[in-house]
């Protein structure tokens, strides 16, 4: 009896063994080969510190509507190449403060700048960073102080998150999909004042939101990280906030306890949330985002295979003619204070003999992250290159705009041609000395194209 009853517990084993139990052979994650590892930490300042965002404020930061974080999601592939993904709530990078954290990622951990992509969400409630639209804000010698020692703190911070996220790798499966939320509305081309009376808007727009799943081993959800194109300017108050893309992290969060929600801005720099202007609409707008995640993630996703591609370049985007003396005079003699300032500041630059620029090195990246495309872009880039890019590299193409460094807006030739806020005035906002050339959107396309090609993707 004694033999057989071992007999039967050792082809129990071996059925057990042989035939995994079918809840088993449903879970995709065994066999996909991804690793992940995700991290967060606060990044809402001690110090009641300048905000960033808008010229208007006049004082520092009053408290704290709810916590700005800094979040990171590192992926390795099958071969152990890996990448990583940081989300802040913050205005943007300035290349200064991007370039320290980049190098210093690459000097602790071994990761180069293509595997890096550091997104801004554009919060207009987040503090302001060293050399950041350093003409706008009317900031004396202790709040630039302030603001120095609260950028080294976060650069500290950031790379103390990816090394935690690094430690934290655990076998995972990867699924992406776009889903949809419409609140965002074209600032240039719908008058916000007149909005309640409109019964059509105009375009143009990219609606979607996309979506990144990550499920550990056992099937349950760990990670998501999501997208929308949209200035998170629904607050202009002197309470810190991630706005409704820091609303939708929490609802996503409340509602999968455990589970990080890492957002992303995509090409928001021409739309708006409209209307918008109180705490009810943020949250509003922030819950619309979150249940456009939740369908996607309550449908079939598509599981991405376990293979990572990554590349980097900085395309010399080229400057139109720098100003004359006279035309800096007439805007140093004007009445727009941050105008004056920056028109002062260029006229000492001309006056020690120093040339102006004439490019920029724009920071362009493209991942293939399983067969799902992310195309990561410097600087407020408008809603055109998301269609556009979707039109060469199809529509489920991700896009993360607001990455590596925000020296400015990214006008589509359209809107350089046109001018306004973001294709002209908003340049002297960054501090820059002109306008770009009529050749910025092809130079991007073509070195996005190049960098596509490199990543396997392809070729349009
Ligand atoms: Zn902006």
């Amino acid at each position: 009896m004694k033999r057989a009853g071992l007999l039967t517990l050792f082809i129990c084993f071996l059925v057990l063994t042989t035939f995994p139990a079918r809840a088993d052979i449903d879970q995709p994650n065994n066999i996909t080969g991804w690793k992940a590892g995700v991290a967060r930490v606060v990044i809402t300042p001690k110090e009641a510190i300048w905000m960033a965002g808008y010229a208007v404020r006049t004082r520092p930061a009053e408290g704290t509507l709810h916590d700005l974080w800094a979040k990171a999601l590192v992926m390795e592939d099958e071969s152990g190449k890996q990448a990583v993904l940081i989300t802040t709530d913050l205005l943007g990078f300035p290349k200064n403060v991007s370039d320290h954290i980049r190098d210093r990622l690459k000097e602790k951990f071994g990761l180069s700048r293509a595997q890096i992509i550091l997104n801004s969400s554009h919060t207009h409630s987040g503090p302001v960073l060293q050399s950041a639209l350093s003409d706008i804000y009317p900031l004396n010698a202790e709040q630039l102080a302030q603001i120095a020692r609260y950028s080294t703190t976060l650069e500290n911070q950031i790379v103390a998150l990816v090394g935690d996220a690094l430690g934290r790798l655990e076998p995972v499966s990867l699924h992406a999909q776009n889903g949809v939320t419409r609140f965002q509305v074209n600032r240039r081309n719908n008058n916000e004042s007149i909005l309640p009376r409109l019964t059509e808007l105009k375009g143009p727009n990219d609606y979607a939101v996309p979506v990144i799943k990550v499920l550990n081993a056992k099937g349950a959800l760990k990670a998501v990280a999501f997208g929308y194109s949209c200035h998170p300017t629904v607050l202009d108050s002197y309470k810190w906030s991630g706005d409704y893309a820091g609303f939708a992290q929490l609802e996503l969060e409340k509602a999968h306890p455990g589970v990080t929600a890492l957002f992303f801005q995509s090409a928001g720099g021409d739309q708006n949330p409209l209307p918008r202007r109180s705490v009810p609409l943020a949250h509003q707008y922030g819950r619309e985002l979150a249940a456009a995640v939740e369908r996607v993630l309550d449908e079939t996703m598509r599981p991405l295979p376990a293979r990572l591609a990554t590349a980097y370049s900085e395309v010399e985007l080229a400057l139109a003619k720098p100003p004359t003396e006279a035309s800096l005079q007439a805007v140093a003699n004007g009445d727009v204070v941050y105008l004056k300032r920056w028109a002062n500041r260029m006229l000492d630059q001309f006056h020690r003999g120093e040339p102006f620029a004439k490019s920029y090195p724009y920071p362009v990246q493209v991942w293939q992250l399983g067969d799902q495309p992310i195309i990561g872009l410097g600087g407020e880039v408008v809603i055109e290159y998301a269609i556009k890019l979707k039109q060469l590299f199809g529509p489920d193409t991700f896009i993360a705009g607001y990455s590596n460094d925000v020296m400015g807006y990214i006008p589509s030739a359209t809107i350089l041609r046109e001018g306004g806020y973001e294709g002209e005035t908003s340049q002297m906002v960054y501090g820059l000395p002109g306008v770009w050339a009529s050749t910025i959107e092809t130079t991007i396309l073509y070195e996005v194209t190049k960098l596509a090609r490199q990543v396997g993707l392809p070729s349009p």
